[in-house]
């Protein structure tokens, strides 16, 4: 049977209306409105989609966004000098520096000079440290996203075997500590992992955020388990769009019509049939990503307004 279509999309939406009573509330309250500024460095062409579809969303849910914009940037300098001068301004509550940064710059050492209570990305020091302690503070937002898609599909986690391809500061390590404060048996696999298709196929919920298309294959898949795909990526061919998706497929269609066809590290064709349950790309962990950034942003404002925000 092919697995249940984990609809991304649909948690986002409930998501966002949550954040939107939230943002509502603030106002009854009396209270300013959440800001979010968000600092795009470098030319990267699909950072630059990333942001607008982050400030298009702000604007849908009633927070405020601004983006400082730094075309040319090639090192830390400007960014470092936009972060200390938002650190300044009382009124922003949500400060994102968008990843990646261009080649010569030290994202370590830029994430580390945003203020903590507005890091909505949750990638400083400050906030990984209480992550891994399980103290309160504001949480990546892809494995944050991916806790809500699992808890709001009602996809059972204690207990549960779980496995992470993948092992970055942004999605695999935060990953495996959610999944462990959510009482999983967490292994994290990586590009020197032996075996690694016997080490996935011992899990219930197999995490990818491998970074490379179609990675994850049926071999790597135990039956029913929930898969979830973080990869993104453009198809770069028909043949690679007949192997992902299948000859008859719409995606080769809209390949051979010029449009962008996207697939993440799982292969569809092959994994569908095998896994229980399976977050298509696109419109699975991608749309949550955006939405937890919201989530942060109100989290963010509530609690610098003095306001405890519910998690
Ligand atoms: P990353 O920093 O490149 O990390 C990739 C990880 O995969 C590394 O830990 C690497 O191992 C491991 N890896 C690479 N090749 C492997 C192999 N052959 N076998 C086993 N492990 C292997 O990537 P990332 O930032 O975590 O992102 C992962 C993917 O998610 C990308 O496709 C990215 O575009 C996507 N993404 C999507 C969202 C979203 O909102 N949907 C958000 C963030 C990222 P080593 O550590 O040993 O090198």
């Amino acid at each position: 049977m092919a697995a249940r279509i984990l609809d991304g999309e649909a948690v986002a939406r409930e998501i966002r209306r949550e954040v939107a009573a939230g943002v509502a509330d603030l106002l009854a309250r009396g209270r300013a409105r959440p800001r979010l500024a968000v600092i795009l460095a470098g030319d990267d062409v699909a950072s630059q989609v990333y942001v607008r579809n982050k400030l298009k969303a702000c604007g849908e849910v009633g927070i405020e966004s601004e983006l400082i914009r730094l075309e040319g940037a090639r090192d830390s300098g400007r960014t470092l000098a936009a972060v200390a001068s938002l650190n300044e301004r009382e009124e922003v509550d949500g400060i994102l520096v968008q990843l990646p940064l261009p080649e010569d710059a030290d994202p370590g050492h830029v994430l580390a000079a945003i203020d903590p209570a507005r890091d909505v990305d949750g990638l400083h020091p400050e906030n990984m440290g209480k992550l891994l302690q399980g103290v309160e503070g504001l949480r990546p937002c892809t494995p944050s996203g991916i806790m809500e898609l699992l808890r709001r599909s009602e996809i059972a986690v204690e207990g549960r075997r779980a496995v992470v391809l993948g092992r970055s500061d942004i999605v695999g390590k935060p990953m495996a500590i959610l999944l462990l404060q959510a009482n999983a048996t967490v292994t994290v696999c990586h590009s020197r992992t032996r075996d690694l298709a016997a080490v996935a196929s011992g899990a219930d919920i197999l995490v990818a955020a491998v970074g490379r298309p179609g990675f994850v294959t049926e071999e790597m898949v135990r039956p029913e388990a929930t898969v979830i795909d973080v990869g993104i990526h453009r198809v770069g061919s028909e043949a690679e769009a007949v192997d992902l998706f299948g000859p008859d497929s719409r995606q080769r269609e809209a390949f051979r019509a010029g449009r962008s066809v996207l697939v993440g590290d799982v292969h569809p064709r092959r994994v569908r049939p095998v896994a229980g349950a399976l977050s298509p790309v696109p419109g699975g962990v991608g749309p949550l990503t955006i939405a937890c950034l919201l989530q942060n942003t109100l989290r963010a404002a509530r609690m610098r307004r003095g306001i405890l925000a519910a998690r």
